[in-house]
């Protein structure tokens, strides 16, 4: 029997508001979509904690058994500075102000992401379209939902017909709202006189002459919608419904909300059996956010170099502290917290180094299979990591006792205890031992000493002291690091 038929996951559906039991559309399949970044600046620490928790639910399954194919888009257009379909496309702005090319901006920070997400020890995704490698699609789409009755065309923008959904369907199914309530806190705001209703939100976008991401339509030169992307990916490559939709808990309204209305009005059902949302990470209590500067990013805290945390971390430690609390809690960033997380950290690696060293007895004085049945039981409720947690820790103590000869353990419990430790602590916390992170930790301090070697080299070039800057490159050469002077600075490369 597989392992997935023998533990009954259960997981908190945002559309029920109840936990249920997770059944696949293919018994042994999962098809799973999670909206990815918005490449206009660097994933904040913030927005890699939604991604690492889907990474572990993603890491769970496959550990069930289960044979998944994980989407998870990258937004390369569309997505507006304000969520009510106005300002300007985030991408556009941020190479208007950088004077580059779109596609240069998105390179950049795509690039960032998977850095970071590497970093974390993330698996990649089996797919990661982007927004606009699916035009066409989208298109299309939209022909079908203005065919169906649900859109219109004005003035070579398109706008969902949200008040005429509601007639048929329940707009605001999940996130709890209702359209009389969403129209009695609405206020006009100045330049939506085009939509029938401030309800209503873009298909499609015409782009003004200044608009330098635009593409040929039905309706002329435009962009798509933010939402629409992902109706359009998650069915491509998905289905028309799919089993297990996630993101970040302020993409339920209206980025998710609006994804619903689009799949229904298109395939005529609703798209997604179980929608999952991550709580946010706050710093200082606030929910860290690029826009309001309460961030931080992964690469400060892995070089120490912030105004925030007494020390550097690494990787594997930032994650852990992640997973020390439930996915669906908002989790707060703080000193003392990553440090405890540290602590605990270090002596799970620890314990996973000595388990390797007990000896085996005749009889066992510990019950193993009650421990790894708690550890799956957490997992399998809404993965519980915490729980988890408390139980490798339970576990530790264990292997403590043990080695000090208070307790005994068989040959073959000790392999199910060493196994079922390993298999939690790497494959499905997706954490790296101490090696890994002291290697992660010298390449930090590298990057934290050539910053020093290369702002001293800038200096004496900027006091035309020719002799040491040139000094400094060729005995860095000779050491086997290589400067690379560029437009943005100078980086180096270890040879
Ligand atoms: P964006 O690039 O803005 O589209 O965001 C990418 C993902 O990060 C989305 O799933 C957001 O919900 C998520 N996110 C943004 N801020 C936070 C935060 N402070 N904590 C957790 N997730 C966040
Ligand atoms: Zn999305």
């Amino acid at each position: 029997m597989a392992s997935y038929e023998q533990n009954k996951l259960q997981l908190y559906n945002s559309l029920t508001g109840k936990k249920e039991v997770f059944k696949t559309i293919n018994p042994g399949s999962v098809g799973m979509y999670v909206c990815g970044p918005t490449v206009y600046s660097n994933v904040h620490l913030g927005n890699c904690r939604t991604f690492i928790s889907f990474d572990m639910i993603y890491r769970y399954l496959r550990h069930l058994g289960y044979k998944v194919r994980y989407v998870r888009n990258i937004t390369d257009a569309g997505h507006l500075t304000d969520d009510a379909d106005q300002g300007e496309d985030k991408i556009s702005k941020k190479a208007r102000l950088e004077q580059l090319e779109p596609m240069e901006v998105v390179q950049r920070y795509t690039i960032d992401f998977h850095n970071v997400m590497n970093k974390f020890n993330s698996l990649p995704p089996s797919i990661e379209p982007t927004a606009t490698g699916h035009i066409v699609e989208q298109i299309e789409i939209i022909k079908t939902i203005i065919d169906k009755g649900f859109a219109y065309e004005k003035d070579g923008s398109v706008y969902f017909d949200v008040i005429k959904y509601n007639k048929q369907h329940h707009y605001g199914i999940l996130s709890g709202r209702n359209i009389d309530d969403m129209i009695a806190n609405t206020r006009e705001l100045e330049g939506q006189t085009e939509k029938e209703n401030a309800q209503d939100f873009a298909l499609w976008k015409k782009a003004s002459p200044a608009h330098i991401m635009r593409w040929p339509s039905p309706w002329g030169d435009g962009f798509p919608g933010w939402h629409l992307e992902c109706t359009v990916m998650s069915s491509k490559y998905l289905g028309e419904t799919f089993d297990l939709h996630g993101g970040g808990m302020d993409l339920k309204f209206p980025h998710h909300e609006c994804e619903i209305a689009q799949g229904q009005a298109a395939h005529g059902h609703s798209p997604v059996n179980y929608w999952m949302h991550a709580n946010m990470l706050t710093l200082n209590g606030k929910k860290m956010s690029k826009s309001t500067g309460n961030s931080i990013l992964p690469e400060e805290l892995f070089s120490g170099d912030n105004d925030f945390m007494q020390k550097s971390f690494a990787p594997s430690v930032v994650r852990f502290f992640m997973m020390q609390a439930h996915y669906r809690s908002v989790l707060d960033f703080s000193n003392d917290a990553i440090l405890a997380a540290e602590k605990g950290f270090n002596r799970l690696v620890e314990a996973l180094k000595i388990v390797k060293t007990l000896q085996s007895g005749a009889s066992s004085t510990v019950d193993v299979h009650a421990w790894q049945k708690r550890a799956y039981a957490a997992m399998n409720d809404d993965f519980n990591t915490p729980i988890l947690i408390a139980e490798l820790f339970e576990a530790t103590k264990l292997i403590h006792a043990i080695a000090e000869g208070k307790q005994t353990i068989t040959e073959a419990d000790l392999s199910i205890l060493t196994t079922t430790m390993e298999a939690f602590f790497y494959d499905v916390l997706g954490l790296q031992d101490a090696s890994a992170a002291a290697g992660e930790a010298a390449s930090n301090h590298l990057d934290g000493a050539m910053k020093l070697v290369i702002d001293l080299r800038a200096t004496a070039r900027a006091n035309r002291d020719f002799a040491t800057s040139d000094k400094i490159r060729d005995d860095l050469a000779a050491a086997g690091i290589q400067l690379n002077d560029g437009p943005d600075g100078t980086s180096f490369t270890v040879q």
